[in-house]
């Protein structure tokens, strides 16, 4: 396979999710709990989604989770991801009780399947590490 030319994107963090890129670089996982009604909440946000509590602190999540759904990507969607297809696209529920989309990485997709367990591992991408999911073994 020759060297893919085409950067693949890099996230651009707000005021509300810099915290949360920070850590990534760090490689911790990191989400929003709210102080008043505890609700984990990802991704970042100024108010929690269940209360509209604007107290929300920062927890470091355990870097597991399951496979809530995923789907095969054979198509890559832009040309920065043609070297990758097939790939796996999946919502992970983290052990912490909030979910995200990632990508299930160095793994045959065939081997994804619903319910099984994943670990956080990080992808560099240009001056940001981005979170994506592994099989765990
Ligand atoms: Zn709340």
């Amino acid at each position: 396979m020759s060297e893919n030319p085409t950067p693949k994107p890099v996230p651009r963090p707000n005021g509300d999710t810099q915290p949360f890129w920070d850590a990534c670089n760090e490689e911790r996982l990191v989400y929003q709990s709210c102080q008043s009604c505890g609700h984990a909440q990802f991704y970042p946000r100024s108010a929690c989604v269940k209360c509209e509590s604007t107290d929300l602190a920062w927890q470091e999540a355990k870097p597991a989770g399951t496979v809530h759904t995923f789907t095969i990507v054979n198509r890559a969607p832009s040309p920065a991801f043609r070297g990758d297809v097939p790939y796996v696209l999946a919502l992970i529920d983290l052990a912490d009780g909030f979910r995200m989309m990632m990508n299930v990485v160095d793994c045959d997709p065939a081997d994804v399947a619903i319910g099984k367990p994943v670990r956080i591992v990080y992808e560099q991408r240009d001056g940001q590490k981005v979170p994506q999911a592994t099989l765990a073994r």
